[in-house]
């Protein structure tokens, strides 16, 4: 099947019992036996539950995985991956990584003795001199939050793998419509299908999609023993969302690629951040692992204060200010002290975040009246 037809029918079954063409919310706690251990395949609503069965098999098609296990949030699903490892392990990140992400890592986790290192890998090779004997996970973002650097994900899992090092993909912000890491090497892709997965910016919900089935086997415990579960009528709005996925996202990305030119010549704008440029860094890296740019855009200003930043993004009205993205509404965030407050400013501003950096989640509204709109706030 190809994804369009995927969305739409992977893992969807009408329901015996009714012939319903939905599936339906099973909102149950329990499963009546007929005598102990005799039942229909489900006993409690922690282990499984039907709505949440078929959410995993399509997501699982969607990143042509074997399994996919589905959380409570994005930050549940990252809580799962951590505990396959033990104290004393190590893991090696991205530098500009998800704010929540680096926050668990460092502040619940590094409590637990494991440590976490970040690093420089859009150039892959670097990747070769932070790695050491207690690495046990290299966990990458691409496009990475809010900068859009390229990591290149079959060079970084191969050398991962050459090592005995197991991988795992943020692939939120390419959603899997536009990247499958799984294809390229990885071990485990996760969703925080909060953002473009849901796409309607109702539902908080995360998954894991994996094609082993031993490292299944193991999440599928870590997800019953941690009890991290989403509830079914969540569950339910994620199958929602995603029947349209490759629509929102293709819309997206083009209003994207017009607002990133729209900017790029715009005399108040110092610099966009977008990896559809040619002149991007990792341009050809994006051009091969991914089937469009992406519908995110940063930028910065040419008078680079934070009252500057401060007044654009009270002055959209089209673009919410808002943290998250991936909806079908537009959003204007500002890192610094919304998504990335966790990140210490030093760090921060390293990698190029600075206090005037805007971030944008594109929607799929019209192009021109998303342009107005932020024409308008650059006069204000
Ligand atoms: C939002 C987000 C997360 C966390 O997901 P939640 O669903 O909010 O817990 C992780 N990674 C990225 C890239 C995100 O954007």
């Amino acid at each position: 099947m190809k994804f369009a037809t995927k969305v739409i029918h992977a893992g969807i079954e009408p329901d015996p019992s009714t012939g319903a063409i939905m599936t339906p919310i099973f909102q149950t706690s329990t499963y009546v036996q007929a005598a102990p251990g005799d039942h229909k395949g489900y006993e409690y609503a922690r282990t499984q539950n039907p709505t949440r069965t078929a959410l995993e098999r399509n997501l699982a098609a969607l990143e042509n995985g074997t399994d996919a296990i589905c959380f409570s949030s994005g930050l549940a699903a990252q809580d799962a991956v951590i505990k396959l490892l033990q104290t004393g392990d190590e893991i090696v990140s991205v530098n500009d990584l998800y704010g929540g992400s680096y926050r668990q890592m460092v502040r619940v986790y590094g409590q637990w003795g494991l440590k976490s290192k970040f690093s420089n890998l859009y150039d892959a090779n670097n990747l070769e001199s932070a790695i050491s004997s207690a690495t046990k996970l290299v966990w990458i973002e691409t496009p990475t939050n809010p900068m859009l650097n390229i990591v290149d994900i079959q060079a970084i899992c191969a050398i991962a793998k050459r090592h005995g090092i197991l991988t795992c993909v943020d692939n939120t912000f390419a959603s899997p419509y536009l990247q499958n890491p799984l294809d390229l090497g990885a071990d485990i892709v996760l969703h925080s299908a909060t953002k473009y997965i849901g796409g309607h910016s109702d539902v908080v919900h995360g998954c894991l999609i994996v094609k082993d089935p031993g490292l299944a086997a193991r999440l599928r415990f870590i997800q019953n023993a941690s009890g991290a579960v989403p509830g079914p009528q969540d569950c339910f709005l994620i199958l929602r969302g995603i029947k349209t996925l490759h629509l929102r996202v293709e819309r997206s990305c083009e209003n994207a690629e017009r607002i990133a030119y729209f900017l790029k010549s715009h005399p108040k704008v110092a610099k966009v951040y977008w990896p559809g440029f040619e002149e991007h860094p990792n341009h050809e890296v994006a051009k091969r692992q991914m089937k469009l740019f992406g519908a995110m855009v940063s930028f910065d200003l040419v008078e680079n204060t934070e009252a500057n930043a401060r007044t654009i993004l009270s002055s959209t009205h089209l673009f919410s200010l808002a943290e998250s993205l991936g909806g079908v509404e537009s959003l204007i965030g500002h890192p610094a002290s919304m998504t990335h407050a966790s990140i210490p400013k030093e760090d921060r501003l390293k990698v190029g975040l600075t206090d005037s950096l805007i971030r944008l989640s594109v929607g799929v509204e019209d192009a021109d009246d998303l342009i107005n709109d932020l024409e308008q706030a650059l006069q204000q």
